[in-house]
């Protein structure tokens, strides 16, 4: 029987994804339509996005499993009328995206390149530049993207050290887990990476003693998600010199305020939420993949556990 797929995440990113996705199905040979409207009671498949106008599952009776298009699930985790399995985005390419922007910036700020794009005419100091194996790194999460950036980072020799919620191993670096470990981790981090997915467990975790443990002058780099960080506290940090520099991709509000006082900061770099995106030909992939895996009667993959929130 013909499956039915509804692509539930609005119609722009539907120009992007309708010829993607139905490759995407031709290849893994699964007879399915992809439609953008449906009776709910046919619908087997949902491709989600947060934006979604959907916000009620319950008609849904028949759905197998919803399929975010987005790493972060944290404005449908806690819908109650979800009772499908939710599956979240991990695809190479946002990977890969994730990487190279955290060692873009990491390299930024190890190397001090600051000083030297802003450097004025005769500003002539040359300063022996520390080697990665001299320079500690942390970083909080260490999932997907978390492991796949220190994978990366690993590579260059710096001295790391990150922070889960479980005991992890991760080659080349040093885990830690629990509070105390989360303040060995920032005690550590001359340079700071959260790659944390937003629950009630890491809302304001960067907050005033939090900030307070990095060695002072520590540049932090912020993908994960704005309202991991207390922005007050942050700002306070950046004004007294206990943070020299945050580079910070998301937060509370998207776009961010054009009044809001990040923009003006001398010591914040605002990015637009570009660290990581999802891109379509690969993401498509993805889904295909793990509609694919359910029809076969497999466990479907990233499936987000709603006791824990991510
Ligand atoms: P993931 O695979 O689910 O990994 C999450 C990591 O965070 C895991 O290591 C987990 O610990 C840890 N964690 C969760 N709650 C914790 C807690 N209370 N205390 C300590 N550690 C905790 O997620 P991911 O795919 O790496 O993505 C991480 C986040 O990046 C996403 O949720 C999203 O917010 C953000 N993101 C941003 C962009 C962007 O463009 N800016 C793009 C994609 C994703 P365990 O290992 O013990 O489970």
């Amino acid at each position: 029987m013909t499956l039915t797929v509804l692509f539930a995440a609005g119609q722009e990113l539907y120009n992007d994804y309708q010829a993607p996705l139905s490759q995407a199905l031709q290849e893994q040979a699964l007879d399915a339509e992809l439609v953008t409207d449906a009776p709910p009671e046919s619908v087997d498949y949902i491709i989600y996005a947060p934006s979604s106008a959907l916000q009620d599952f319950t008609p849904y009776t028949r759905c197998k499993a919803v399929l975010n298009l987005w790493a972060g699930v944290e404005k449908i985790v806690g819908n109650p009328t979800l009772t499908q399995p939710l599956c979240r985005m991990v695809d190479p390419s946002l990977t890969q995206g994730m990487v190279e922007y955290v060692c873009g910036h990491v390299l930024r700020h190890h190397l001090g390149m600051d000083a030297h794009i802003h450097a004025r005419p005769g500003d002539w100091h040359a300063v022996e530049p520390p080697l990665a194996q001299e320079r500690k790194v942390g970083i909080l999460g260490l999932g997907a993207l978390g492991q796949a950036v220190a994978q990366a980072l690993a590579g260059f020799g710096f001295d790391l050290h990150g922070w889960a919620r479980s005991p992890r191993s991760v080659p080349g670096m040093r885990c830690h887990h629990g509070q105390d470990g989360l303040d060995a981790c920032l005690s550590h981090a001359e340079i700071l990476v959260t790659l944390l997915p937003l629950t009630a467990g890491t809302e304001n975790l960067l907050d005033r003693r939090a900030l307070a443990l990095l060695p002072e002058g520590a540049a932090l780099i912020n993908p994960g998600r704005g309202r991991l960080v207390d922005d007050t506290a942050l700002i306070a940090a950046l004004d007294s010199g206990q943070i020299g520099h945050a580079t910070l991709d998301v937060f509370r509000t998207e776009p961010l305020p054009a009044d809001h006082p990040f923009w003006a900061h001398p010591r914040v770099t605002v990015t637009p939420h570009i660290a990581a995106t999802t891109r379509a030909r690969t993401a498509a992939r993805v889904i295909a993949g793990n509609i694919a895996r359910g029809e076969k009667g497999l466990a479907f993959m990233n499936v987000v556990d709603r006791g824990r929130g991510y």
